[in-house]
């Protein structure tokens, strides 16, 4: 099994939140393991366990140049000496951007698809045709959620963690929430930002909690003000953020997931939307692994 380390909840001091005795606490998923950090640790956990139980030689996944969770599952796979394959979207580029580079070397086959064949991901028939290919594998959806990915999650918070009243995480496919949805106590209000630009993410995560009859003994709600215009989208304002949060606290964040959450929840409590007396964790979900190819791509400089 995945050995985690040590995660720590860091309280954060600030007069922003101090001077309406709020806290705000952040927990260090980004420390859980050396290369398959944050989050995806915990999707990929019970599907690592999974996999083996089922005998596979390999695991087969999906993901974009620079996925979080394409870098995760190589890194997995090679520390449970598991094959990997990414099927990655769109073409290859040489020289390698530092994810793709990392996952190739960490084992993992990368074969790419095309934009438009790459829709069909979901699609059994394409796994199919893949595996006839490739060989036989276990498949992991884009992004990693399922069932499995879910109950890793449920196991972010801990007895240690019921203290706090608002539990804040990033949104992408919303397997995240979903676990910690499964986990909050009657007394906590979970909150989810999301990356991603529309409505529909509302819909796509009660059908989320619906499909694994997750009923949430507190309140969960999906916060869609802070995606700073779609997913991977950035502003220089929201670059400023990430380089001010990592002056005041030492923590670096990523732009596509932690930077806009954290950005959300500081703009929240501006317009004092959290009671006097709130005790917030935010987690820190990673995603650390895309800031060399962000920088690469973008010319910044944003601190690791
Ligand atoms: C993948 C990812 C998320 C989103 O997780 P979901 O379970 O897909 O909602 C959030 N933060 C980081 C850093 C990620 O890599």
């Amino acid at each position: 099994m995945l050995d985690p380390y040590e995660v720590s909840n860091q309280l954060l001091h600030h007069p922003l939140w101090e001077n309406q005795t709020i806290s705000i606490t952040i927990k260090r998923l980004d420390m859980v393991h050396p290369l398959a950090s944050g989050n995806k640790f915990y999707k990929l956990k019970y599907n690592l366990e999974a996999a083996k139980t089922e005998k596979k030689q390999c695991i087969l996944t999906f993901g974009g140049a620079y996925s979080n969770h394409i870098y995760a599952t190589a890194a997995a796979c090679q520390a449970e000496g598991i094959r990997a394959i990414g099927i990655i979207r769109g073409e290859a580029h040489h020289p390698l951007n530092p994810t793709l580079h990392a996952a190739s070397a960490m084992g993992m086959h990368l074969e790419y698809i095309d934009r438009e064949k790459y829709r069909e991901k979901k699609d059994p028939i394409f796994h199919q045709q893949l595996m006839e290919k490739l060989g036989d594998c276990y498949v992991l959806p884009e992004g990693g959620t399922n069932a499995f990915a879910i109950q890793g999650t449920a196991e972010i918070l801990t007895e240690n963690d019921e203290d706090f009243t608002h539990i804040c995480t990033a949104i992408g496919t919303g397997g995240t929430f979903a676990g910690l949805a499964k986990s909050i106590k009657e007394n906590q209000t979970l909150l989810g930002y999301s990356s991603l630009k529309g409505e529909f993410i509302h819909q796509e995560i009660k059908d989320l909690l619906e499909n694994h009859n997750i009923l949430p003994l507190g309140n969960a709600r999906v916060i869609e003000d802070y995606h700073f215009g779609g997913y991977g989208k950035i502003k220089p304002e929201l670059l400023d953020f990430v380089r001010w949060f990592y002056k005041e606290f030492n923590i670096p964040i990523e732009p596509i997931y932690t930077a806009k959450m954290i950005f959300g929840i500081l703009d929240q409590l501006q317009k004092s939307e959290f009671p006097k007396g709130s005790k917030i964790l935010i987690l820190h979900t990673g995603g650390l692994q895309g800031l060399a190819g962000f920088n690469a791509r973008y010319g910044t400089s944003l601190p690791l």
